[in-house]
């Protein structure tokens, strides 16, 4: 039996990972994919307190050592269930099952999908979720951002620096974010803000051509040319596994407090997975530290 089970590897997950450790209890990470979260598909991070500027990958890299260097047992296994036996957490991977006395969810947020004509068909092909992964494929072309949010900007102003043209294409009629991005966005003499815009529809035949928009102030829909289209609409969780179990908010989050308890004793929700109001590196990061804290109170509460 395991003291402590963390799913996933993001700055939530290790942060516990690390805070765990230092109270002596050493956990398991089980990670689906890559350590690191959503940070390694950032370009740059400069919002994380005394790191003036690090690459995601980097800051990724150097939270898997960090947390490995205090014992972490990290293993690639995708969770696929999470249930109980009276006190006992049972975790089910496509490997393994796993018996816990306590368990802390970090997975995360996956990126939300526009639902419009040829986004799923040319997956790949043009349409892509990731400006700084698939950005490279485009280097010297035109390209459109879908989105108004942290996210749309950073890939906008990523791709600006590689692309000859970048659409900025946002539903409302301007930026509501306020940022030192917006600013840059807006300064770039490559990048064009098409505001109150729809995609309604991306088309092209083997690859991309093109993206037809709606204006949502009136008029006729009309045609772009671009090569690529970045979705950057925004996340959404992926809490279906654990939902048999623990309480989920109507769009799908863990319900959880500033403790990080769930709605069951012994399991914790933390990072972008739980009910919160903002979703930051800083603070997934910090409701890794309280999970672990909480969790190895409870787990030292089972002990005596
Ligand atoms: P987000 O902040 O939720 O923004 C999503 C954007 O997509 C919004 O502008 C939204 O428009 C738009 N949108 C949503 N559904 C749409 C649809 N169906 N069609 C067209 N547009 C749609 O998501 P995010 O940018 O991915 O960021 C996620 C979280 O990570 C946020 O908490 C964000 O602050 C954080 N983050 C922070 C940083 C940073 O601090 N440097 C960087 C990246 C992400 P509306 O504005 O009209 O709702």
């Amino acid at each position: 039996m395991q003291d402590l089970i963390i799913i996933g590897g993001g700055p939530a997950g290790l942060t516990a990972a690390i805070y765990a450790a230092r109270a002596g209890i050493v956990p398991l990470v089980l990670e689906s994919l890559t350590c690191g979260g959503q940070t390694i598909t950032t370009s740059e991070i400069e919002n994380y307190p005394a790191i003036a500027k690090i690459e995601g990958w980097q800051f990724a890299e150097d939270l898997r050592r960090q947390a490995e260097a205090f014992g972490t047992d990290i293993r690639m296994e995708r969770v696929t269930g999470l249930s109980l036996r009276g006190e006992t957490k049972l975790v089910k991977t496509e490997k393994a099952e796993y018996e816990a006395k306590a368990v802390i969810i970090a997975n995360g947020a996956k990126r939300r999908k526009l639902n419009c004509p040829g986004e799923v068909e040319f997956l790949g092909r043009g349409v892509s979720y990731c400006g700084v992964c698939d950005g490279n494929f485009f280097r010297g072309k035109t390209v459109c951002v879908i989105g108004g949010g942290n996210t749309a900007l950073e890939d906008a102003l990523y791709l600006s620096g590689i692309c000859k043209k970048v659409y900025l294409i946002y539903r409302r009629a301007e930026l509501r974010v306020h940022s030192v991005e917006a600013d840059e966005v807006r300064a770039k003499e490559n990048i064009t803000l098409l505001f109150s815009n729809v995609p309604e529809r991306i088309f092209g035949e083997n690859k991309v051509t093109g993206i037809e928009l709606r204006r949502t102030d009136g008029g006729e829909n009309y045609q772009l040319e671009t090569d690529a289209v970045f979705v950057a609409v925004g996340l959404e969780p992926e809490n279906a596994v654990f939902a048999e179990c623990v309480a989920v908010d109507e769009h799908g989050y863990l319900v959880a407090g500033e403790t990080c308890e769930t709605n069951v004793p012994g399991i914790y929700a933390a990072g972008d997975t739980r009910t919160k109001r903002l979703r930051q590196i800083v603070t997934a990061a910090a409701d890794g530290a309280v999970a672990a804290t909480t969790a190895a109170e409870y787990i030292r509460g089972l002990k005596k």
